[in-house]
C-alpha cells in the first residue's frame, strides 16, 4: 500500500509529465556559472528563464522574455514539459537552481510540480520575483528561497502596478524571502527604507544598477557607505563582473 507522501508524490509526477512552461532557456549545465546576485552570490548554479513578465522596466536586462516590440516570441520562447526541465536539472550534480525571468510565478500551477522534482532530486531552488505575485503556499517549503525584487521608481513603472501590499505581505510573512532592491543613487534609499518600513521586508539587500563593469563599480562606490550605515547588505551584479553580461551566464 502507497503511503501518503508516495502517493502525492506519484500525483506530483504525473502532473509534471503534463504541464509546461514557457521558457526563454536554461544554461548553466555545460557552461558552468554562478548564481551572480543576493545570498548565494557565488555559489554554482543552474537557471531556468522563464518568458513573460507584468512590468516593463526600462533598464531590464531580459527584454527578450517579454518586450514583443524588440523581440519575436517564437523565437525567445519555447514551451517545455515540466518533467524534462527536471530531468535537465536532475542530469547535473550542481545543487543549487534559480528559477527565474521574467516573472516566473505568472506561471505558478505548473512551478509546483516543478520545484517538488527538483527538490525529490536533491536540489535547492531559488526563485528571482519582482514581488507582484504572491507565492502558493505549496512553494512555501524547506529547499525553496524568493529572492524578491521590488522596484523602484528608477524602474519608470508606476507604483500601483510594481507595489503590491497582498503580495510583499504574503512574501513577508513567509520566512523564506530576502528583498533585493536595485539601485542607482543614495536617494534612493529612503524610497527602500520606506517600503521595507511599510511592509515589513527583511533582509534588504542593494544592488547596483548595471549592465557594465564600470558602471557596477561606480554605483557600488557611490552606494557602499550610505547601505553599511543603514546596516543592510550590499550586493553584486557578479555575472555581469565576472563574464560581461554574456546571455547564458
Ligand atoms: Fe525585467 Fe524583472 Fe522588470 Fe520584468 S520585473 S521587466 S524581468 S527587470
Amino acid at each position: 500500500m502507497k503511503t501518503p507522501d508516495a502517493e502525492s508524490r506519484q500525483l506530483t509526477n504525473a502532473a509534471a509529465a503534463d504541464v509546461s512552461l514557457i521558457t526563454a532557456e536554461c544554461f548553466g549545465d555545460t557552461q558552468p556559472t554562478f548564481q551572480g546576485e543576493g545570498p548565494s552570490c557565488g555559489v554554482p548554479a543552474l537557471f531556468i528563464r522563464l518568458s513573460r513578465c507584468n512590468l516593463t522596466c526600462g533598464w531590464c536586462d531580459t527584454k527578450y522574455t517579454w518586450d514583443w516590440h524588440e523581440f519575436d516570441p517564437r523565437k525567445e520562447s519555447t514551451r517545455q514539459p515540466v518533467a524534462n526541465l527536471v530531468a535537465w536539472a536532475l542530469a547535473s550534480a550542481v545543487e543549487l537552481v534559480v528559477v527565474t525571468g521574467g516573472e516566473p510565478l505568472l506561471q505558478q500551477p505548473a512551478l509546483i510540480p516543478l520545484v517538488r522534482g527538483l527538490l525529490d532530486g536533491g536540489k535547492r531552488v531559488e526563485f528571482e520575483t519582482n514581488g507582484t505575485v504572491a507565492p502558493d503556499r505549496a512553494l512555501l517549503v524547506d529547499g525553496v528561497r524568493f529572492n524578491v525584487s521590488p522596484k523602484l521608481s528608477n524602474s519608470g513603472v508606476a507604483k500601483d502596478r510594481r507595489i503590491r501590499p497582498s503580495a510583499l505581505d504574503a512574501f513577508a510573512a513567509s520566512g523564506r524571502a530576502v528583498f533585493k532592491f536595485v539601485t542607482r543613487t543614495v536617494a534612493e534609499l529612503d524610497e527602500i527604507e520606506a517600503l521595507a518600513d511599510q511592509y515589513g521586508l527583511a533582509p534588504v539587500y542593494v544592488m547596483p544598477e548595471g549592465t557594465t563593469p564600470e558602471r557596477l563599480v561606480a554605483t557600488t562606490r557611490l552606494l557602499a557607505d550610505a547601505v553599511a550605515s543603514r546596516g543592510w547588505i550590499l550586493t553584486q551584479r557578479l555575472h555581469v563582473l565576472a563574464f560581461a553580461e554574456t546571455r547564458g551566464r
